[in-house]
C-alpha cells in the first residue's frame, strides 16, 4: 500500500487556499502501481456478487471502469448535469459552497441489480451519499462503496449509513 501511496502526489492550496489536491495522476501513469491498485481496490469485493460498478464523474470513471473488469461487471457512470441524454434520473446535493447534481439514465441499473459505487477520494462524504441515493432510486441492491483515499479527519464515514460496506484503500 506504501507503494501505491507514494504514487499520490499532494497539491497544496488546490484547487483553493487551505485544500490539499491529491492528485492521482501519477498513479495512473505507472503501469505496475495502477494495476496493484486495482487489484487491492476489487480483493475485498470478491466473491461479492457484484453485478454493476457505479462510477462518479470523473476520476470515479477511471478506477471505476478498470475495477468493474476487475469484478466481471458492467460499469455505469454516474455523471453531472448536462452530460447525459435523457430519461435520467438526478439528485442534488449541497456543496459547501452551492451545489451539485448526479444523473444517469433512468434504466441504468435492472431491478435488484448488485452494485458497487466507486469514487477516487471521500471528504465530507457528500457525493458518495448522492451517489447512493440514486443508485436506490434507479432499483440496484447497494453492495457497497469502495474509494481510493478516505480523508478520516473530514467525517464523511459518519455519513455512509446501513449495512452496505464502505472501503477504502488507503487512510490519510
Ligand atoms: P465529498 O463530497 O466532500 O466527499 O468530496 C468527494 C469528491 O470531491 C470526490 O469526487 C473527489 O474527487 C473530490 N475531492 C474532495 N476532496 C478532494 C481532495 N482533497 N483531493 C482530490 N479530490 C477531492
Amino acid at each position: 500500500m506504501q507503494s501505491i501511496q507514494a504514487l499520490i502526489r499532494d497539491v497544496a492550496d488546490f484547487p483553493k487556499p487551505g485544500i490539499v489536491f491529491r492528485d492521482v495522476t501519477p498513479l495512473l501513469a505507472d503501469a505496475g502501481g495502477f494495476a496493484r491498485c486495482i487489484d487491492a481496490l476489487a480483493e475485498p469485493w470478491q466473491g461479492s456478487q457484484v453485478q454493476a460498478v457505479c462510477g462518479i464523474e470523473s476520476r470515479g470513471f477511471i478506477f471505476g471502469a478498470a475495477l468493474a473488469q476487475k469484478l466481471h461487471a458492467g460499469f455505469v457512470p454516474l455523471r453531472k448535469p448536462g452530460k447525459l441524454p435523457p430519461p435520467l434520473v438526478s439528485v442534488d446535493y449541497q456543496l459547501e459552497y452551492g451545489s451539485d447534481r448526479l444523473q444517469a439514465r433512468s434504466d441504468a441499473l435492472k431491478p435488484g441489480e448488485r452494485t458497487l459505487i466507486v469514487d477516487d477520494v471521500l471528504a465530507t462524504g457528500g457525493t458518495l451519499e448522492a451517489a447512493r441515493t440514486l443508485v436506490e432510486r434507479l432499483g440496484g441492491e447497494l453492495v457497497g462503496a469502495s474509494v481510493l483515499i478516505e480523508l478520516a479527519g473530514l467525517g464523511g464515514r459518519a455519513r455512509w449509513r446501513g449495512p452496505a460496506r464502505l472501503h477504502a484503500l488507503l487512510s490519510y
